[in-house]
This record gives C-alpha cells, structure tokens and sequence, in this order.
C-alpha cells in the first residue's frame, strides 16, 4: 500500500515560496535552503538570528506578513550572490527566456528581453533597473518598480553574457537618424568657390 500522502500535491508554505510568489516579484530566484544555510554565503551581511529564521522557515504563517521587516534585504543581498553563481546564472538564464525581465522598449531593439540590474550594491539606495543587452542602455522597468536593485548588483549582466556568451544579442543594426527639411533651403546650397573665378 502506498502512502497516504503520495499523490497529494506539495503544497509550498515557506517564507520564500511566499516572497517569490508575491505580486511584482517575477523577477527573483528561488535561492535554495542549502545555499542559504552555507554561512559562506553570508559571510559579510549584517542580519539577526530571528530575521534568518524567518527567511528559513517552512511553514510560514502568510497572515502575519513581513513579521521582522528585514527578511526581503537579508533574502536579496543573498539573492545578489546567489544569481552569480553557476546554479543561479541558470535560473535566471531560465528566466530571461521566459522574458520574465521584461524588454527593452527602444522601437529598434524590436523587444529585446531585458536582465535586472542595479544601479548600487549597497540596499536602499534605487529600485531595479533593466538592462538590454542590445543597446546596452538601462531602463524603469514597466510594472516592478519596489524591488531593490541591490537584490541583482551593479554587475549581474556583466557576469551572465561571460558565462553565456553564446546569448548575446547584435547591436541593433539601424537608429533613429534625424533629416532635416527646411522649406526654401537651397538644393545646392555651397559649391565652394574655384580659384580665379572671382
Ligand atoms: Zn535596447
């Protein structure tokens, strides 16, 4: 006789199902439990033992919300380690062709996916940014505009185009060029004057 409980859906109660599941908050990693438990991954961080628990635990009671306020800092600041690393480069790598990042909104990009990006490490300082590897330029991303930059770093695009080079886009290959017509501007208006002619 098989268990009982074999055929019952698992249902995910944990803090960071909870987090990632959140409305405008596609653009976050799963950070696995071990990658979390691994004090070299924390080393550096200032958090509490509370505040770890929180981001730790299991069965997470929703109604309570962000119990200790500073889970979703000490959960991006680990989040921000974990996507440079090889496991996390392959969630986002998951990620970005989804096009979960959004895309560049330049006509010439022709939809482009983008990558977050931070404008600082440090928390606090901006919201994410997208990134579009194309014309290389930085933009608001449309609908996410709470989530900390520091949660992706100044460098994650960087690092995921070495690691997957075979990902990176050509650079738009036309561009908005400006012509000017100005009514009654003379068709040839400067033949340069030969010698002697005057
Ligand atoms: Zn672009």
């Amino acid at each position: 006789m098989s268990s009982p409980q074999s055929n019952e859906p698992k249902v995910d109660a944990s803090w960071i199902g909870w987090f990632v599941g959140l409305m405008g908050n596609e653009f976050v990693c799963r950070v696995p439990i071990n990658f979390i438990k691994d004090k070299f991954n924390l080393s550096g961080l200032e958090y509490s033992k509370e505040t770890l628990d929180v981001v730790l635990e299991p069965l997470f009671d929703r109604s309570v919300g962000r119990v200790f306020g500073h889970e979703e800092k000490l959960y991006g600041m680990i989040h921000a380690r974990y996507i440079m690393s090889a496991r996390g480069v392959e969630d986002m790598r998951l990620k970005y062709l989804m096009g979960d990042f959004g895309s560049c909104p330049k006509f010439y990009c022709k939809g482009q996916k983008a990558l977050p990006v931070g404008l600082s490490d440090k928390w606090g300082q901006s919201t994410v940014k997208i990134y579009c590897p194309s014309c290389k330029d930085v933009f608001r991303p449309k609908y996410r505009p709470k989530l900390d930059g520091a949660m992706f770093g100044t460098s994650f695009p960087h690092l995921f185009f070495m690691e997957l080079p075979m990902l990176r886009p050509e650079p738009p290959v036309e561009k908005y060029v400006p012509r000017l017509h100005v009514h009654g501007f003379h068709e040839v208006p400067l033949i340069p004057i030969q010698s002697g002619d005057c």
